[in-house]
């Protein structure tokens, strides 16, 4: 059976050393690290998004800014807001919550924060620096960091000689992933719905990323034995056995099936997901400890 690489352990491992650089950096230096999450309408579920956002930040000692603006707010009130956030010296990270409502340019509102607050890792010069090997000056989008770490946990930072497949080429996790296990010495496919024989493709896979957004869509033989899996699909079924109209969450990987092939697996709920929040906590101490012309902490 696979090792369960647990997702809250792990986050709350990257938590509690966040949270002691932060006050590292306000004992030693006098800054405190401030986050400013800002969500636009009342989507449920980025609400509770931003919510836990807010609530981390908190646990971590920054100062946690959370700027809630109505649905119909026009795109040039919101970018004088980001415009606001960026000259605003006591914030080190902002991230907008996505998505926006379909009045306003998504692209636009991400390329106005400035890069160096730009905790979400979405900004030209973010992803550029992740492309070109840059990464210890990028700012890395969160689930794929997070993915990353699982893997090295495993692993170790140095993956020659290995084959990885991420099933998935999103600008948020497929393509990030992709260059971070590229910048580790892996050699990396990636597959999306094109890719031919994907089955076949997986199977050559020593690290298996799933990111694609399908339920139980990568089987046990798919699995290589003894390859490294994680699940970063994260799909609502229905759940007849707990009752009418009952849901749950699961991966894009047939957990049951593959921890019976693979060596380590993360589990849906419980793995990759618990990672992303961490790591936007990480990203913005790192903003934070650049901004006061200090070596950041490494996660
Ligand atoms: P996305 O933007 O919809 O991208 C999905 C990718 O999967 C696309 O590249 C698509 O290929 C590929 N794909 C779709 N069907 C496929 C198939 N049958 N065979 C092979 N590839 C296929 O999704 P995303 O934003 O990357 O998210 C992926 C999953 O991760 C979702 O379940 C999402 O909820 C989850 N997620 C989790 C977290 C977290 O915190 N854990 C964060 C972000 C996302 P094409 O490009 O060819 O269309």
């Amino acid at each position: 059976m696979a090792e369960r690489i647990d997702g809250a352990v792990l986050a709350g491992e990257v938590l509690e050393e966040v949270k002691a650089a932060a006050d590292r950096l306000k004992d030693q230096k006098g800054v405190q690290t401030g986050l400013a999450v800002v969500i636009v309408g009342e989507d449920p579920a980025s609400q509770a998004y931003v919510r836990s956002k807010g609530l981390r930040a908190n646990e971590c000692g920054f100062k946690s800014v959370t700027h809630k603006l109505a649905e119909d707010t026009s795109e040039a009130d919101l970018l004088g807001l980001i415009d606001d956030l960026n000259a605003d010296d006591t914030i080190h990270g902002i991230l907008v919550q996505l998505p926006l409502p379909g009045h306003i340019d998504e692209g636009k509102v991400i390329q106005a924060i400035d890069p160096d607050k730009d905790v979400d890792g979405f900004s030209f010069i973010n992803v550029g620096k992740l492309g070109t090997g840059q990464v210890g000056d990028a700012f890395v989008p969160c689930t794929p960091a997070g993915s990353m770490l699982m893997i090295e946990r495993v692993l170790g930072k140095d993956l020659s000689g290995k084959n990885a497949v991420v099933v998935g080429r999103s600008n948020i996790v497929g393509k990030p992933m992709f260059n971070l296990l590229l910048a580790a010495n892996a050699t990396v496919t990636v597959a999306h719905s094109r890719t031919a024989d994907l089955p076949a493709l997986c199977r050559t896979a020593d690290i298996l990323v799933a990111a694609v957004g399908r339920p139980l869509m990568i089987k046990g033989d798919w699995v290589k034995p003894g390859a490294v899996v994680i699940d970063v699909g994260i799909n609502r079924v229905p759940a007849p056995e707990k009752g009418e109209g009952k849901t749950r969450l699961v991966g894009d990987v047939d957990y049951e099936e593959a921890e019976k092939v693979a060596s380590a697996i993360t589990p849906v709920p419980g793995g990759v997901g618990k990672m992303t929040i961490a790591m936007l906590m990480a990203n913005a101490v790192t903003s934070a400890y650049r901004s006061a012309g200090e070596e950041p902490p490494r996660f």
